[in-house]
C-alpha cells in the first residue's frame, strides 16, 4: 500500500502545505481521504492514472477537508470521461452542496460514473481489493464526522479525520490490534496530551499531520523515541509505503 501526502497542514493552507488530502494507492486503485488540497490538480502533477481513482472518502464537512472536491467531481462529468469512482460524504447537506456547486458551474450533476454516497453504517466501501469501515468521533458537536479504517493487501491502515479535542476520540481497537499505520491529527490538543494518549496505541507506525501550532512539530520529535511504533511527520508530496 502506497501513501502519498498531498496535503499536510492544519486547517489552513502554509506556502509549503496544502489543507488535508491523502491518496492510498493499492496495485490496481486509488483511494482519496479528504480533499482539502486542490485534489485534481495535485493528482495530474503526479502523473497519476485518473481511471485508477476507485473512491473518495470525507471524514467530515469542514472546508479545510473538503474544499478541493469541486474539482473532482466536476471535470470527470465533461472532460475526464473515463473517470468512474464513488465518494462517500458524512452528511446528505454535504451532497446538497455539492449538487448545487455543480448545478452552477455548468449544468453539471452526478452521473452512472461519479456516484455521491452518505456514509452509513460500519462498513462503507468493497472492492476486489480494498475494505473501507467508517468509525464516528465528536469532532464536530452534533454533526457526522468520522475517521476510517482502509484494509487492503493485507495491511491495515487507519485515518483519524479531526478528532474531539476534549477526549482524543480515535477508537480503541487501535490498542487492541497492530496496524501498519496510524494517521493522525495534531491540532485540537496539545501535542503532550497526543503523546500521552500513544502510549499504548499499538500501530507499527504514527503519522502526524495536520500539525498547529507549528512548535508541535518539535514537541513530537522529542517525544518519538518514547513512542511504541515509528513516528513519521510528513511533508507535502512524501510517501509511505507499508
Ligand atoms: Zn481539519
Ligand atoms: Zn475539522
Amino acid at each position: 500500500m502506497k501513501i502519498t501526502f498531498l496535503g499536510t497542514s492544519h486547517g489552513v493552507q502554509a506556502a509549503d502545505r496544502y489543507c488535508q488530502s491523502i491518496l492510498v494507492e493499492t496495485e490496481k486503485g486509488g483511494y482519496l481521504i479528504d480533499a482539502g488540497a486542490p485534489v485534481m490538480d495535485c493528482l495530474i502533477r503526479l502523473n497519476f492514472d485518473l481511471r485508477k481513482l476507485k473512491a473518495v472518502f470525507i471524514t467530515h464537512s469542514h472546508n479545510d477537508h473538503m474544499d478541493g472536491i469541486f474539482g473532482l467531481l466536476s471535470l470527470p462529468l465533461w472532460y475526464y470521461t473515463q473517470m468512474d469512482f464513488d465518494v462517500f460524504l458524512p452528511e446528505q447537506k454535504a451532497i446538497g452542496c455539492i449538487c448545487g456547486y455543480l448545478q452552477l458551474s455548468g449544468g453539471l450533476k452526478p452521473s452512472d460514473r461519479v456516484r455521491l454516497h452518505t456514509v452509513e453504517g460500519r462498513e462503507v466501501y468493497q472492492d476486489d481489493e480494498m475494505a473501507v469501515s467508517a468509525f464516528g468521533t465528536g469532532h464536530i458537536k452534533g454533526r457526522p464526522a468520522y475517521g476510517y479504517l482502509l484494509e487492503a493487501e493485507g495491511k491495515k491502515l487507519y485515518i483519524s479525520g479531526d478528532l474531539d479535542g476534549e477526549t482524543i476520540d480515535y477508537p480503541a481497537f487501535l490498542e487492541e490490534t497492530a496496524v501498519d499505520a496510524f494517521v493522525v491529527e495534531c491540532a485540537h490538543f496539545s501535542a503532550e496530551r497526543l503523546v500521552k494518549r500513544l502510549e499504548n496505541c499499538k500501530a507499527r507506525r504514527v503519522i502526524v499531520v495536520h500539525v498547529w501550532p507549528v512548535a508541535n512539530y518539535d514537541i513530537l520529535r522529542r517525544a518519538a523515541a518514547g513512542l511504541p511504533g515509528d513516528l513519521i511527520l510528513p511533508n507535502d508530496g512524501e510517501i509511505v509505503m507499508i
